[in-house]
Formats: structure tokens, sequence, C-alpha cells
């Protein structure tokens, strides 16, 4: 039966390899599907060769600012196909599935970990046995049936032992040279010319309130042999020369983070090997960093988010600065690049609070830094905070602007402390003091290219500004 996942593009300009729709396609395949991948952030056409491979079962995979235009697509085959089944899922659909279901396009919603909820839909429907009383047995699935939508609040996870006995994600089923040709790797640097990602474990324990945490809470740890197998054989078919994990919480387990760095230390040929997320500053230390030197790994980005201890206390963050500051300085003591994101405009922060923050950061003398405002996704403790307070803008209303965006930031919140445009002013401000600082170009020309460095200049230079009153 041919079943396709397709990843529409929002306004952002990420481009990096979802592992999530890839594991459902690798089980899926395993269980004598066809099986095929449709990126439109890497190739704008693939609708169109979407269209041409006429699938039965078609997965939308999207996050917010690409859910309407993943919902067009969907309306486009379902006007050509009416038979084929729509089925939504990722984190878009996982935080609000009962406005999702609602959309005629939509046949079925997927909620959180959906490896094991799309082979069960994608058996019934192959089976012809899609009843009502037998889609109810699923978990984390949301369905409608002559109109009406069903489906239950209750979101289970994968077991570890069901994790690991997940296939490799499916890369093949995606055109991976156009990937390799185009991709801006995660996170500013790069080593490798063909990168790709690995997961070690899903979950992670920490409360921040901005954050979507679709894997749940408890952290579920992969076998070790099973990833090193995993970054093996992806270099053996796929000739990758560098890696990076998308783990929400890496350093959680320091023993199993030194096994997996002690591992990867022995592979042969030597692979460039970063963190560009997933690192608690205060979770490392310097054996943790010690052998990371010895894996390889250039660049680690650590989740600071704020350097205002009041913010942090808001944003349940519960980060130690001061061992975050130790972490930075011993990081770039021992030459890797150090990067961080810091979210600004958190509900009542306030104008001292962000400049307070942004001295933080700017004391770190970090070698890239993120300054983002804050994008109150669906399904995130903030958002209520937001919706309850009545702090939502009126650009709040359209899910295209949930991404972030350097030179037009928009604002998604307005509070009594700050304006929108006051929090613009203040995005702008702390790019043009942190990147257009002479000193910082000049660090910058050892590890970024000139096109990089010159892009950057020129967007926070002359990148459209947006008009906010
Ligand atoms: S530490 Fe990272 S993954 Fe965990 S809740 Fe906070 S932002 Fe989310």
């Amino acid at each position: 039966m041919k079943t396709a996942i397709y990843i529409p593009r929002g306004q952002d300009d990420n481009t990096t390899p979802s592992l999530g729709p890839l594991y459902l396609l690798a089980v899926l395949e395993k269980n004598g599907f066809e099986i095929r991948l449709f990126d439109e952030r890497i190739d704008g056409a693939a609708l169109d060769k979407l269209i041409s491979f006429k699938p039965e079962i078609l997965g939308v995979s999207a996050v917010t600012p690409a859910f309407l235009p993943g919902l067009a697509a969907a309306c486009k085959i379902k006007q050509l196909f009416p038979g084929t089944a729509v089925v939504f899922g990722g984190a878009h659909a996982t935080a609000l599935p009962k406005e999702v279901i609602k959309e005629a396009a939509v046949d079925y919603v997927l909620t959180g970990e959906s490896e094991y909820t799309f082979l069960a839909l994608c058996k019934k429907i192959r089976a012809g046995e899609a009843s009502q009383s037998s889609l109810s047995e699923i978990n984390n699935l949301y369905f409608k049936k002559e109109g009406r939508a069903f489906g239950s609040d209750r979101t289970c996870y994968l077991t570890e032992a069901e994790i690991d006995a997940l296939p490799y994600p499916a890369f093949h089923a995606m055109d991976l040279e156009k990937y390799f040709s185009n991709t801006q790797a995660h996170g500013l640097f790069r080593r490798g010319k063909r990168i790709l990602p690995v997961m070690s474990a899903r979950g992670c324990p920490s409360q921040c309130t901005f954050c979507q945490r679709m894997m749940g809470e408890k952290i579920r740890a992969r076998n070790v042999g099973s990833i090193i197998s995993e970054i093996r054989h992806l270099a053996e078919n796929y000739g990758i020369d560098e890696v990076y994990f998308e783990d929400d919480n890496f350093t959680a387990q320091k023993n199993r983070a030194l096994e997996i760095l002690e591992k990867i230390s022995s592979i042969e040929p030597r692979l460039y090997l970063k963190f560009a997320n997933g690192i608690r500053a205060d979770l490392i230390d310097g054996e943790l960093l010690k052998a990371m030197k010895k894996a390889n790994v250039y660049s680690i980005s650590f989740g600071i988010e704020s350097g205002s201890k009041a913010t942090l206390k808001k944003m349940k963050k519960n980060l130690n600065l001061e061992k975050a500051r130790e972490n930075v300085a011993l990081a770039k003591s021992l030459g890797f690049l150090v990067g961080s994101n810091c979210i600004i405009g958190y509900p009542h922060e306030t104008r001292e609070d962000v400049l307070e923050s942004l001295e933080f950061f700017k004391s770190l003398k970090l070698d890239s830094m993120a300054i983002v405002n804050l994008i109150p996704y669906p399904g995130t403790e903030v958002r209520k905070l937001c919706e309850a307070e009545g702090l939502l803008t009126e650009e709040a209303g359209d899910w295209n602007n949930y991404y972030f965006s350097i030179n037009d930031p928009i604002p998604l919140i307005e509070t009594e402390q700050l304006s929108k445009k006051q929090l613009v002013e203040l995005v702008h401000k702390a790019y043009r003091s942190i990147y257009l600082d002479p000193k910082w170009i000049i660090k910058s020309l050892r590890h970024l290219t000139l096109k990089q460095i010159v892009k950057g200049a020129g967007t926070l230079l002359f990148g459209g500004e947006r008009k906010v009153n």
C-alpha cells in the first residue's frame, strides 16, 4: 500500500531532517508498506512529486508555523484523490488534536510518539477494518467517522524496549543528496559536508514552561550498542562525516553519556560531532567535556534561555547561572565553539530583566547566540498563561507567524511591562550589539565563512523591519 509522509515548509528556514517521520516510515516499510518522504523544505517540487506518487495513505508532519501550508497540501490531495486517508501528526497536531481533527481534509490525528500508532492505523486501513470500534482500541489517535470526531486525551509513550525494537530511521525514503547539497545543518557551525542526526534517548524531566516536550517527562534511553551501530550504519550507507544528537537532555544520565562518547571515539574514520541543542549548561562537567573532546565534538550549544534569575524562575528553568557561567568558560578553554539561546519578552519580564539577561550573555563571550522573542507554542504552560491573561497579540492569531526571525521578529505577546514595539527594538538592539561588534566579526572569521558573516551583517543592517505600533 502506497504510504507517504509530507513535510510542509513554514516561514522559517529550518531544513534539518525530521527523525519522527523517518522512524514512522521505517516501521511501515518493515511491515510491507511502500514508503516515501516528500519534504517541501528541501524540494520546492515536493507537492507535485507527492501528487505523482498518488498516496493511499498520506501523513502530514507539521510544526506550528508549517501547519497551514500542510493543511493546504492535504486539501489538494483530498481534492485529487478523495479516497486517500489523510493523517496529521507532529508537534502542532499533538498540542491541538481536537482542533486539527475538525478540519475537513483531515481524517486522523496522531499525538505524541506515533510509530506504533501509525502502524496500527495503517494496518487497519489496509485490511479494510478501520471501523469506529476497532480504531477506538488504538492509543494516541483521533479519528472522524461520519463527520463526528472521536479520540481520547490519554497519551502513551513508548517503553525503552519498544524504542530499541524500532528500525533505524528510513533516510533512504528521502532525497538525501538534495538534502546534503542544500542543508544548513542544525546550528550555526558545521565541519562536515554530509551531516545527519541521531537520537539516543527520548523525553526530558525538566519543566520549562515554553517547551512542548512532545516526548514526555520520563527519559527513555536506547541501548548504547544500537546507537553506535546506527552511527556506523549512517557512515557506511550514506557516507556521513558529521553527526549530531537530537536528544532533549543528552547529559541527564552522565555515565551513559560517557559510555556513548567513549564508544564514538573509537569509530574510524573519525566523524565530526556537535551538540546544537539538548545540553543543560548546569548538567555538564570537566569529565564530560573531556570525553566530548576525545569523541571529536567541536561545538556545543547550551540551553541557557535567560541570564535573569527572575525570568528563569518564570520559565521554571531552574538553572544555576553561576554553574552555567563556569561550564561555558570551561568549554571555551577546552577549545569548543560555544553557543546558547536567549528568549526575551517572557510574560511580565521587565526591560531591566531583559537588559540584565543580555549583559549576562555578553559577558560569556559566546561564539554564537540566538536571541529570540517568546513563541507561545500551543500545548505549552506559558501559552495557557498568555491566554488566561489576554497577552496574545493579533499576530498570534495566525499560525504562520510562529517562527523565529532575526531581522523581522513578530511579537506574539504584549505585556504591561513591554509593548510590541519595545520588544522588537530590544531584539534588534541585542543582535546589533553582539553581531556588529568588530571583535566578534574578527573572531568569527576563524570558524564562519565570509559569506555567512556578510549575509548576517546584511540582515542586521538592512533587513526589513516589521512596523509595529
Ligand atoms: S530542558 Fe529542554 S527539552 Fe527539557 S523541558 Fe527544558 S527546553 Fe524542554
